[in-house]
Parts: structure tokens; C-alpha cells; sequence
């Protein structure tokens, strides 16, 4: 009679503790979706990574690199018996994925998001998930670099950073618990706020700084000797503009999506700049030196305090 085969197991006789998540799906296998495969798998905290994209080059380079195990086209068959979903695909992609996958959901499923904004990704996630929608934890992981692509994915990106997550009244404690628990692992700090007070505050804090650093690049290359311009440039030009290699893609849809914050931040931004400007042509020296010396403190608090 033939012997049945026992499951294997470690030296010891013990079974390997269960992962946190069986089953991790995710749409966007760029440098956050992939980072945070990373980082759970370093901890042992996944069993299995399916990634589904776009670019079937960037899924290739995801599976050789081990960000990914599985790569799927489908984003209905990917999904079977998922338990947690990430989308870290570009804001305006966000939509037509929830669309795809709502169908096709485990009634245990959970679903979460990396999106830079969060109340246009809710109501997306309201409209498109239905009932699923308890289930769906909004989450920005405050952490990134410039750089786009599986390729760019490590696993210590989250180490010591803020996640910001902003649950709706229906999100569940379960669905809560889950994604709080991954993104600990990740080695991230977790805080709560409401998506408004998300997107007002990043809006002045990272989204106007990415259009003053792309703008800085684009008023230089725009004037008629740009190349002689960029050869003067030095250090801080560099330091002021190393966010202008962010994907024009993702900022694009950020400025679509918080639209009316932005607009806010950069209407205060321009009145600040004005009053600069009078200081300037009416050679109000003790005024700009003033404007200088509280920006240099402010700096200096905010950088003692991290
Ligand atoms: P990325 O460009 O590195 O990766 C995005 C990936 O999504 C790409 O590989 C692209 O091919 C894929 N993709 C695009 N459309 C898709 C679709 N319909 N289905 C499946 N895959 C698709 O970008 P990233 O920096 O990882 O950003 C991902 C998300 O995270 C964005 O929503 C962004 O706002 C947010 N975010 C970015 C940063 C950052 O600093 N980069 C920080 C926090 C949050």
C-alpha cells in the first residue's frame, strides 16, 4: 500500500508559522506596490505575490527580481481567493481597476489603496465596490523617492515612515486590523485622519512642491539659451529639482484628482511670492532678509523635531 505523503515541515517537526497573508494581489508593481511585496516578504508575512500591470516588461522584471511570484493578465482570475488587494497604480487608473475586480471579490477579501490623494479614491471605491466597500481601507503611505518601475522597489522604502489612514464610518475593524498590521510590518507608523484633512494637508506639503520643483525645470528649459542655462546650474538647483524626475503620469492625475486643494495651495503660494516680488523691486532689504531668516528658523525647527 502506498504511504500517504505528509505536508512538510522544519527541522524540529514544527509547522512554519501561518503568513499574515496567504494570498497578496497587486495591480501597480512600480516602486510602492513592489516595496511593500518586498518588505512583507522579508518578513515572512505573505505566502503568496500575484502582480498584475500594465507593462508586461516591468511584470518580467518584477518576477525576475522576486518582488512578485505569479504574474496574471487578468485581473478577475487574479483576484480568486485573494486575501488583500493592493492598488498602486496611477490615480487615474483607479476606477477601471475596482471596476474589473468588484465582481470578483472573496467574501473575505480585503482591499486597500496607496493613492497620494484619498477622497477622489473613496468615492471611486464607494461607487464601484457596493457593499464591498466595508472592506476597502484608504491608506497613502508617506514614503517614496523619484523613481518609477518594479526595478526601483526595495524593501526598506517604509522603514520608520508615517502611513496615513483615512477609514470611512463603514470600514470595517477586521479590514482595519489587516491592513494596519501589513504596513507595521512594512515599518511604518500608523496615523488617522479624515480624506479631507489628507488631501488639504498634502496638497501644501508635497503636491505644491512637486509643481514649484517641475516648474523651476520647465522655466529654464523653456528660455532660449537652456543649455547654456543648465550648464551653470549647481547644487541647489539640483536639491530644489531631484522631484521633477517623479512620473508625469502620477502627478498629473494627482493634480486632477485634488484639484480644488491645490488650487488653494498654490493661490497662497503666489500671494507669498507676490509680496517677495514687491520686496525685491522696491529693494526692501531688511524685509526680504527678514522673509529669509523665518524661513531659515522654521526649517531648522522642523528638521530638529524628525
Ligand atoms: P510607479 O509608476 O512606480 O508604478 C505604478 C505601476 O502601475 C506601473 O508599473 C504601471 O505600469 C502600473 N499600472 C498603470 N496602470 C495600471 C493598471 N490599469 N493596472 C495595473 N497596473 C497599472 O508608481 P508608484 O510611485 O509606485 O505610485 C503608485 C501609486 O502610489 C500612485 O497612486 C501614487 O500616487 C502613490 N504613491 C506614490 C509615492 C511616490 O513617491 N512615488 C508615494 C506614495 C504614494
Amino acid at each position: 500500500m502506498k504511504k500517504k505523503r505528509q505536508p512538510a515541515r522544519k527541522a524540529g517537526g514544527r509547522k512554519p508559522p501561518k503568513p499574515l497573508i496567504g494570498k497578496l494581489v497587486i495591480f501597480g508593481v512600480g516602486l510602492i506596490g513592489g516595496s511593500f511585496a518586498l518588505a512583507l516578504k522579508r518578513q515572512r508575512a505573505v505566502g503568496h505575490v500575484v502582480g498584475v500591470g500594465r507593462s508586461r516588461s516591468n511584470l518580467l522584471a518584477a518576477k525576475r527580481l522576486g518582488v512578485i511570484d505569479e504574474m496574471a493578465t487578468d485581473p478577475a482570475v487574479a483576484v480568486k481567493n485573494a486575501d488583500l488587494v493592493l492598488l498602486a497604480v496611477p490615480l487615474g487608473q483607479t476606477r477601471a481597476v475596482l471596476a474589473h475586480i468588484a465582481p470578483h471579490l472573496a467574501s473575505h477579501t480585503v482591499v486597500t489603496d496607496a493613492g497620494s490623494t484619498k477622497r477622489d479614491v473613496i468615492e471611486s471605491a464607494r461607487r464601484q465596490l457596493g457593499a464591498t466597500f466595508s472592506r476597502f481601507v484608504p491608506a497613502h503611505p508617506i514614503a517614496g523617492t523619484e523613481k518609477s518601475g518594479a526595478a526601483a522597489a526595495f524593501a526598506e522604502l517604509f522603514e520608520q515612515r508615517n502611513l496615513i489612514l483615512t477609514p470611512e464610518p463603514e470600514t470595517s475593524a477586521r479590514a482595519m486590523k489587516l491592513v494596519r498590521a501589513a504596513w507595521k510590518l512594512a515599518g511604518m507608523r500608523i496615523l488617522e485622519m479624515t480624506a479631507s484633512q489628507h488631501d488639504r494637508i498634502f496638497a501644501l506639503v508635497s503636491h505644491l512642491p512637486h509643481l514649484l520643483s517641475f516648474t523651476a525645470v520647465a522655466n529654464i528649459a523653456g528660455q532660449a539659451n537652456a543649455p547654456k542655462l543648465f550648464q551653470h546650474t549647481g547644487g541647489g538647483f539640483r536639491d530644489l529639482t531631484r522631484i521633477a524626475g517623479s512620473s508625469p503620469e502620477m502627478w498629473r492625475d494627482i493634480c486632477l484628482a485634488n484639484r480644488d486643494a491645490i488650487l488653494s495651495a498654490l493661490d497662497g503660494y503666489l500671494s507669498d511670492l507676490e509680496a517677495v516680488r514687491g520686496m525685491v523691486e522696491a529693494s526692501d532689504g531688511a524685509a526680504l532678509e527678514q522673509k529669509f531668516a523665518a524661513s531659515r528658523n522654521a526649517r531648522a525647527k522642523w528638521l530638529l523635531k524628525k
